[in-house]
């Protein structure tokens, strides 16, 4: 997979936008989405180019799998989201409707957030 150093979240990496910053680590920069889907909605990007959970999970040393891993439950406890429950979402590729060609892990939270949706929707 080609990496695009042009897509949105490598630029927050290089500090040209800017980001509402939760939690940073070696590994990992959290934020909250721009244009949130639910009461709690962050976004846990790695530090390193990677397009998507497949070229992380293909690519990626067994320091950044266990590194980010670890970053997206720590955020989840920042957010103090843990006791009444948290949905995970990691989109790839056209059929989840990826936007940003940049690994990120979706936290939503704040609220009951109903059933995952059908295939068709
Ligand atoms: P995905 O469809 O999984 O690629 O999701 C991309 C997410 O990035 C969407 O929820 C967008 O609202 C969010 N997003 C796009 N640009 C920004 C930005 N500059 N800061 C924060 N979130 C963003």
């Amino acid at each position: 997979m080609i990496y695009d150093n042009s897509n949105v979240f490598a630029k927050i990496l290089r500090n040209e936008l800017p980001c509402n910053k939760i939690y940073e680590s070696e590994y990992s920069l959290a934020f909250y989405d721009i244009s949130p889907q639910a009461t709690i909605h962050a976004l846990v990007i790695t530090k390193c180019a990677y397009v998507s959970f497949a070229d992380f999970s293909a690519r990626a040393s067994e320091a950044e799998i266990v590194g980010y891993i670890r970053d997206i439950g720590e955020v989840a406890r920042l957010l103090g989201v843990e006791a009444d429950g948290y949905r995970l979402i990691a989109n790839h590729g056209a059929n989840a409707n990826q936007e940003v060609p940049h690994l990120h892990v979706h936290i939503f939270a704040g609220q009951k957030l109903g059933s995952l949706l059908s295939p068709s929707q």
